[in-house]
């Protein structure tokens, strides 16, 4: 079983999800979205298959899986045909059950998905002129509490799996229609929607590990759901297509450029330690400086493959002039191949957080830039169905951090 033991982080309640791989199904059935090809091949060993049948249906079962998009077994016509109801009453082909699915003005769709134990979370789509992108989730919830997003204020309900993070890239493909053709029924629902942004007329072209959670406190099940989207087998996405984004789990930095060679993406937001300290906590624990080093020796980063840093814009927060300069100073001082990505604030209810006024934002993309740093305003959406960054948080989980701090509080001095 991967082991995903979280480390300690401020506060009085420690975070202690469920670690398992799988998530047991009330018809004991297995689940096989998100296991790697040699697991499939031993479950198939276990259910009594010599070792080269295993391997042979593993290879086809596979390529069924991510390539094709099926999800039934009957329709794997190059397995024999008895062999596909033994497959079903063993295994099963998932996907998160799908409780309610959102389309905005401006062509963002947000789907809020369940998993087989019945915990929701949200995956968001958002088309632009050159390419598609789908915001992933890797946990429900967050363990981190950072003050601006709304996802902070929710508890760490668990990990997703492998799985049920593959299971949003498969189900966003499901959506948009874009499996090989003659392998799904209701293709031609979705016609529309085919061929506007890309080439090759793929619509998902791009992923970024930015929905609800901190994927580096989640990192073998994001590592092996990303190994599934590399897979030239599987879903066949490059790795340069792909960005991770931490809030900066600095000792898991190094393992994910090397075990999972993705972009990385730094939630910087502040300059200074009272400010980072606030609007991000882990930065008491791993400070500004600490971080940019582990940055700076990202393996595979180059001026070619530059980290993004993302830095929200807060009114009278963390948007001065000053703090664009330290920003610059402290890229320079790193080396870094940077690139900044400033998001207007997206508010939500109860926030005490005001997003900067466009001419403040402006500027401090000005100064960035003459800065030597590429430093592109993020333009908010998906706003009108709470898709946009930091908005996701579903309804089921209300309970803040702080509120499990002062319950655990009180029972101790009660
Ligand atoms: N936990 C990871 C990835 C998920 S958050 C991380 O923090 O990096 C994805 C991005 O949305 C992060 O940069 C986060 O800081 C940003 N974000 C969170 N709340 C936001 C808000 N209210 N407005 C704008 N961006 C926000
Ligand atoms: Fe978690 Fe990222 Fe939101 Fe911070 S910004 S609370 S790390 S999801």
């Amino acid at each position: 079983m991967a082991d995903t033991a979280l480390m300690t982080i401020p506060g009085l309640v420690d975070p202690v999800p469920a670690s398992r791989d799988i998530t047991p199904r009330a018809d004991g059935r297995v689940d096989l979205i998100g296991l790697p090809r040699p697991r499939i091949r031993e479950l198939f060993e276990e259910a009594g298959l010599d070792a080269r049948q295993a391997k042979l249906r593993a290879k086809q079962v596979f390529h069924w899986l991510y390539h094709r998009g099926v999800t039934d077994f009957a329709a794997m016509t190059d397995i024999a045909k008895p062999m596909r109801p033994w497959l079903a009453e063993r295994f099963v082909i998932g996907r998160p059950q799908v409780v309610e699915a959102q389309h905005s003005v401006d062509g963002t769709r947000k789907w809020l998905l369940r998993t087989a134990d019945g915990h929701d979370f949200e995956m968001v789509f958002i088309p632009d002129e050159t390419r598609g992108t789908l915001c992933v989730s890797s946990q429900v919830g967050c363990t981190l509490n950072c003050t601006f997003c709304h996802t902070g204020t929710m508890k760490l309900v668990r990990n997703l799996t492998p799985g049920e993070i593959v299971g949003q890239v498969m189900l966003a493909r499901d959506a948009l229609g874009e499996w090989p053709r003659g392998t799904m029924a209701g293709l031609d629902e979705v016609e529309e929607d085919r061929g506007h942004y890309t080439a090759d007329g793929r619509l998902l072209t791009n992923i970024v590990m930015m929905g609800m959670g901190e994927p580096l406190y989640n990192f073998d099940h994001v590592r092996d759901a990303l190994c599934l989207v590399m897979d030239g087998d599987g879903l066949a996405l490059s790795k340069r297509r792909i960005t991770l984004s931490t809030s900066g789990v600095v000792p898991m930095m190094e393992r994910c450029g090397e075990e999972i060679g993705v972009n990385l993406a730094v939630s910087l937001h502040g300059v200074r330690k009272e400010v980072r300290d606030e609007l991000v906590p882990l930065n008491r624990k791993y400070g500004i400086e600490e971080l940019l080093q582990a940055c700076a020796d990202y393996p595979g980063a180059s001026n070619a493959r530059r980290i993004t840093f993302e830095y929200v814009m807060i009114r009278d927060k963390n948007d001065s002039d000053e703090d664009a300069r330290e920003l610059v100073r402290l890229l320079k001082q790193f080396n870094l191949p940077a690139k900044v990505n400033l998001i207007p604030f997206n508010p939500w209810p109860g926030t005490s957080y005001e997003c900067s006024s466009p001419e403040r934002i402006r500027r401090f993309s000005e100064i960035v830039f003459e800065g030597g740093f590429s430093a592109p305003v993020r333009t908010p959406r998906g706003r009108d169905i709470d898709a946009a960054c930091g908005q996701l948080k579903t309804a089921a989980e209300k309970k803040s951090r702080a509120q499990r701090d002062r319950e655990a509080a009180a029972a101790a001095n009660g």
